[in-house]
């Protein structure tokens, strides 16, 4: 005799849940649509399902017995899934695997983590610093805090060959393709260092200002010599725009250049539109109001936001904007991307020891939105990773909430 079918509902496996301060958070990564709730009904009914002896299944009359106006909006967002079967059904819900979770190896030394070298994915190496005036450096200092830019000094140090050879040497036992050449002037022999840079397989990205690009490519003698080496060129408020006009132009038909105009006010938004250049907003500590308009994100922006399960969890515990970044000063001080603690090290195996330093000191990598003042905003692991402009520049939050 056919037993007869059974009506279950479960709990859909592609839901993330989290819980914050009383509001939960349901965000289904098939479909994109979310709900944060304090509804207790759906805040118990969802512990139910995460409930080891129910693997993630309910009955029909246990889920029924539950339900309220938010359950219906979550039923109406496909976070659950209705089965008919004999027998109760298994269902897997997703968490987040721990085995490898390196905090748990802080303690153990890091002794545990084979391959160190293999969570370093880029490298931004900053060969001499920019020269201008106080208002333009001081200016263009704020721009290298949030973007990899160069930072400006009345100091001539310039990072030795040498030195930039053993980074690479080191870095080719890492999973970094691209390296990052942050060049500040032009008084540098470059060739020397394009010998190093073709002794290594990875791709180069020089990133300089526009105003001194022509003075630096006169010193490249062999142009053909470079095809491994693509120009990030950013033209910010105290650029000359014929210049950048004038070099969008001339390397129209040649792939490796990438323009990028920084802005900090609507004006200059309106004025500098182009389709050759992208558009980066510069914080100058004075234009709240622009950043509040264009650049914070809203509601309606976060809940837009299309997000995997990995996502997710990789939000819960790591920094996507930093993690496996480097910086390398002029002076051989590294750094994690985009923070100005900079320390020196000495030997051999110097990215290995800055990567255990970062993993100890976590400056960046895993600084994540439940450490900072978003900890008690059901959206922080919907939200965008921590950013340089809220690290560095003690900003609360991205958003207009
Ligand atoms: S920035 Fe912070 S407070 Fe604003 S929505 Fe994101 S997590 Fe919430």
């Amino acid at each position: 005799m056919k037993q007869s079918e059974l009506h279950w509902i479960a709990l859909s496996p592609n839901v993330f849940v989290d819980y914050t301060e009383g509001k939960i958070l349901l965000y289904n990564t098939r479909n994109y649509k979310c709900i944060t709730s304090t509804d207790t009904r759906l805040i118990n009914l969802i512990r139910e399902f995460y409930r080891p002896e129910n693997l993630g299944v309910l009955s029909l009359d246990e889920f029924e017995k539950m339900t309220s106006n938010d359950v219906r909006v979550a039923n109406n967002m496909n976070m659950f899934v209705s089965v008919k079967n004999s027998t109760k059904p298994l269902n897997f819900l997703p968490i987040l695997n721990l085995q490898h979770d390196l905090t748990k190896n802080m303690s153990g030394g890091l002794k545990e983590i084979k391959g160190k070298l293999s969570l370093l994915s880029s490298l931004f190496i900053q060969i001499n610093y920019g020269y201008a005036d106080s208002k333009v450096s001081f200016y263009r200092n704020l721009t290298s805090k949030q973007y990899a830019t160069p930072c400006f000094s009345e100091e001539k140090t310039t990072l030795r060959v040498d030195f930039v050879e053993q980074i690479l040497k080191e870095a080719c036992l890492s999973s970094i393709h691209n390296v990052h050449i942050i060049i500040g002037s032009p008084m540098i022999n470059i060739m020397e260092y394009i010998r190093i840079f073709e002794r290594y397989n990875f791709q180069y990205y020089l990133h300089i200002y526009s105003d001194i690009v022509y003075e630096f490519l006169s010193h490249i003698s062999d142009y053909s010599s470079v095809s491994k080496i693509n120009f990030v060129v950013f033209c910010d408020r105290y650029s000359n725009p014929n210049i950048a006009q004038r070099l969008i132009k001339e390397s129209k038909d040649c792939g490796n250049f990438e323009f990028i105009n920084l802005i900090d006010e609507v004006d200059r938004l309106l004025s500098c539109s182009s389709s050759a250049m992208k558009m980066l907003p510069v914080w100058t500590e004075n234009n709240f109001d622009f950043f509040l308009k264009e650049v914070f994100i809203g509601i309606e922006d976060i809940e837009a936001s299309e997000l995997t399960l990995s996502d997710l969890f990789c939000n819960q515990k790591l920094n996507r904007n930093f993690f496996g970044i480097l910086q390398i000063n002029p002076d051989e001080t590294i750094a994690a991307f985009l923070d100005g603690k900079n320390t020196r090290y000495s030997g051999t195996n110097i990215l290995n020891q800055a990567v255990v330093s970062e993993l100890i000191n976590n400056t960046r990598w895993r600084v994540t939105r439940n450490m900072t003042s978003c900890r008690t905003c059901p959206y922080k692991y919907l939200c965008p990773p921590v950013t340089a402009l809220e690290l560095n520049f003690k900003l609360d939050k991205i958003c207009k909430l």
